[in-house]
């Protein structure tokens, strides 16, 4: 859609003031990495690496696991590219890695709690994961999904580092981990918030349930509001913090997540050169302004509404 409209993205996200805004790509796997390169993404702000290994019975070896990694890696030489640790359970189970009897597995053992249990599965990927960075030459970011409290991403960070790999964060996609933002920024170098998650857990609405699309919206100004804390507690303390959920390709809501304060957007390539072009739109008072409309609104519905009727159409 966005090639038919002449929409390209010039690789520099930015605001009609210049206001910088990092556009990166959501990527799986080694195609997805080539697409993201095409529409010259700034980078990979989100690489789902279980994506690669979803139909395994066994844990992948060190050596498989770096090819991967190296092969999604080398687009980007020279780029930033946040690879994400095994976010397994729940809507992705890992037959190697996630009990399938729990009761409730979006509260379950998932994510970064399954290295918890298994904690030599995360060292081995780590390890993969610094000898792919040493190879690419990419600038690597690694981050853990579904992490709960601050001293939890404290361990991570320092399991990341003991392989070498000193640019170590997390997802914020529990609302008690947005809630305690300030206590997080102390711990981390980055945070990405992933807000399909985080969306879910603040409406308590399964994200896979249709019936329930009203309520699992990124546009819920709740949500918008564990958005606001995190990016708040992140320019304070001078930390990059991104949203890399679904929310960050809709444009009009992209431009409300830059108001919110968010520094980088990451999503499906092809979304990018839309998003691009509406940010090119607005300046950074107008997302200021349009994202204070949004978190005003008594649901998402409105929030959606009252954004739309002030941002101007693009051509
Ligand atoms: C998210 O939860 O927003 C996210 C980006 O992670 P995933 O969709 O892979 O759970
Ligand atoms: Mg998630």
């Amino acid at each position: 859609a966005a090639a038919a409209r002449g929409w390209t993205f010039d690789g520099t996200g930015r605001t009609a003031d210049g206001h910088r805004v990092q556009l990166l790509a959501n990527v799986g796997d080694p195609k997805g990495a080539a697409a993201a390169a095409d529409v010259g993404a700034e980078g990979v702000g989100l690489f789902r690496t279980e994506f690669c290994f979803l139909d395994r019975a066994e844990e992948p070896s060190v050596d498989e696991q770096t090819a991967q990694y190296t092969a999604v890696l080398e687009p980007f030489a020279g780029k930033k590219v946040v690879v994400r640790t095994l976010d397994a359970g729940a809507d992705k189970p890992l037959p190697f890695l996630t009990d399938t009897s729990e009761a409730n597995p979006a509260l379950g053992v998932r994510g970064y709690r399954t290295a918890l249990r298994h904690p030599e599965v995360l060292d081995h990927q780590l390890e993969a994961i610094a000898r792919a960075c040493d190879t690419s030459g990419a600038d690597v970011w690694v981050m853990a999904p579904m992490v709960s409290t601050p001293a939890e991403a404290a361990d991570f960070v320092a399991r990341a580092g003991a392989f070498g790999l000193a640019t170590a964060g997390v997802m914020v996609e529990v609302p008690a981990l947005a809630l305690t933002a300030d206590a997080l920024m102390a711990q981390v170098a980055f945070a990405s918030i992933g807000t399909n998650d985080l969306t879910q857990y603040a409406m308590a609405a399964d994200r896979l349930l249709g019936e329930l699309a009203v309520l699992s919206d990124g546009w819920q100004p709740a949500v918008l509001r564990l958005v606001h804390l995190t990016a708040e507690a992140g320019l304070q303390s001078d930390r990059p913090v991104g949203v890399c959920g679904e929310a960050a390709a809709d444009p009009a809501l992209a431009v409300v997540l830059a108001g919110l304060g968010v520094t980088s957007l990451s999503m499906t390539a092809r979304a990018i050169p839309e998003v691009a072009a509406t940010l090119l739109s607005v300046t950074r008072a107008e997302c200021v302004r349009l994202a204070e409309l949004a978190l005003a609104a008594p649901d998402a519905r409105s929030a959606r509404a009252a954004v739309h009727a002030e941002l101007p159409p693009l051509v």
